[in-house]
């Protein structure tokens, strides 16, 4: 983070001394560190601040199915019986305001076999690359707060839309969360019905695949659930387990 930072302030320094012999490449100097920055905040491949796990080890023909933006009182029930269904195990990144309203269903997931992580406390999608970093800090103590509420001590974390904050890495690394990204997603707002959703998700698919898809009512209506039916559906057709790989060996998080 901190060579980002001082690369861009050089690349500024450097701009106006040269303004008025160069003016082209005092403009490359002065923009250019900034767009190598926003490449690594608002790219959820980009690795530059945040290590983020966009895929897992394994020798087997298994997947990382992960279930945004929960949970929710009529999603979640109808996910859990068509994981039940399939044998399949997943994990659920949860927005910590509203598990603080469900906790029964964070113990439900839990309760059947599947992982409950942190999607930070209020989704702040906008404003989440900005964030200060008390806020950044708001954000995962408040979303841990609710999550241990309901009975879970989460060990991972998302982003929102994997849009990282130069604050990020350090408060994860205080609080014992791994970051983990995808490798594919369902991107349900995107025109197109749930099997356009279903094909997307589980394109380029391979053994240690990261799976992105959504619950909650931000998802087209004709789309919730349906979406993950199929992928689960086209899943077992491909002779694909959906498995959560084990965390690190990483510590109990620090109590806080
Ligand atoms: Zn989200």
């Amino acid at each position: 983070m901190w060579l980002l930072l001082v690369t861009a302030l050089a690349g500024k320094v450097a701009a106006v001394l040269i303004s008025s012999s160069s003016p082209a490449t005092a403009l490359v100097l002065w923009f250019g560190p900034d767009a190598l920055l926003a490449y690594h905040l608002f790219v959820p491949r980009a690795q530059g601040l945040v290590r983020m796990q966009r895929r897992f080890k394994t020798a087997h023909r298994e997947v990382w199915l992960t279930i945004d933006d929960g949970p929710d009182p009529e999603d979640t029930p109808r996910i859990l019986a068509l994981l039940a269904a399939h044998d399949a195990r997943a994990t659920f990144f949860v927005i910590g305001e509203i598990a603080a309203r469900h906790p029964a269903l964070l113990q439900s997931i839990a309760a059947a076999g599947h992982e409950v992580a942190h999607h930070t406390h209020t989704h702040p999608l906008a404003s989440f690359w900005c964030a200060s970093p008390a806020s950044v800090q708001r954000e995962l103590d408040a979303g841990l707060a609710a999550l241990r509420a309901g009975g879970v001590r989460p060990t991972r974390f998302r982003p929102p839309a994997g849009i990282k904050s130069l604050w990020l890495a350090s408060a994860l690394r205080a609080r014992g969360l791994a970051c983990i990204g995808w490798s594919a997603r369902g991107l349900e707002r995107r025109p197109g019905d749930a099997e356009a959703v279903a094909v997307r998700a589980t394109r380029d698919l391979a053994p240690g695949a990261i799976l992105l898809l959504h619950e909650g009512p931000r998802i087209p209506a004709a789309i919730r659930v349906d979406a993950i039916r199929r992928v689960l559906e086209r899943l077992r057709a491909l002779g694909y387990r959906c498995v959560v790989p084990c965390a690190d060996p990483l510590k109990e998080p620090p109590a806080r």
